[in-house]
């Protein structure tokens, strides 16, 4: 039986995500309590363990709870009803039809983003998409010069890769966050906002 930490890491590996905190606050109160904000980081396009199924590209758009404010995507933590063609929203507890085309989904003919082990499920979506690529940077500073020297040479590098009219964003933190405002010479100016680490120091000890 694994433990929890290794349950964790395999999640981590197999997904790409990692929260802040493991558990979902209850209510908006206990939400607000928390020292640190709960925060999912997630890896796009993850290659995944070599001993994980690998998951089929999806070319197609994804399907939605119907619920206009809530719009959750169909995964396998949904409860799903194959006779009536129904799933449950785990999200807003909505009850969904599913699409004409899904009509022949059965408890033996599921569509990949209900397989239980494909947690994460990338798409292709069908809809052209009119906006340019959004890439933000979001760059730790706390690190030694040398650190930070190579670091910037890898930012260099991966801005090099970027397709061409991409927008691209730069946040750095340290004591302070500061949100820069890039132009083709380089950073023209920023904006710095003082964060409460002093605080969550504090709270921590
Ligand atoms: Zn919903």
């Amino acid at each position: 039986m694994a433990t929890w930490e290794e349950y964790l890491g395999s999640q981590q590996a197999n997904d790409g995500v990692q929260f802040t905190w493991n558990m979902w606050p209850h209510s908006r109160v206990d939400a607000q309590k928390l020292v640190v904000p709960l925060t999912c980081f997630f890896t796009p396009m993850k290659e995944r363990p070599p001993t994980e199924v690998s998951q089929p590209p999806l070319e197609y758009d994804p399907v939605l709870c119907q619920k206009a404010s809530c719009k959750a995507i169909l995964n396998p933590l949904c409860a799903v009803d194959f006779r009536a063609k129904i799933w449950m929203c785990p999200f807003c507890n909505n009850r969904n039809q599913f699409p004409a085309h899904y009509s022949a989904i059965a408890e033996d003919n599921r569509p990949p983003e209900l397989y239980p082990q494909f947690t994460t499920i990338e798409y292709t979506l069908k809809k052209a998409t009119t906006m340019a690529p959004i890439f933000v940077f979001v760059v730790d500073t706390c690190m030694t010069a040398e650190e930070l020297k190579s670091l910037k040479e890898c930012l260099q590098t991966a801005l090099s890769l970027l397709p061409a009219g991409a927008l691209v964003g730069l946040v750095t933190f340290g004591r302070m966050v500061q949100l820069h405002e890039l132009n083709t010479q380089g950073i023209s100016r920023s904006y710095v906002f003082k964060v409460e680490i002093e605080k969550i120091r504090v709270e921590n000890d």
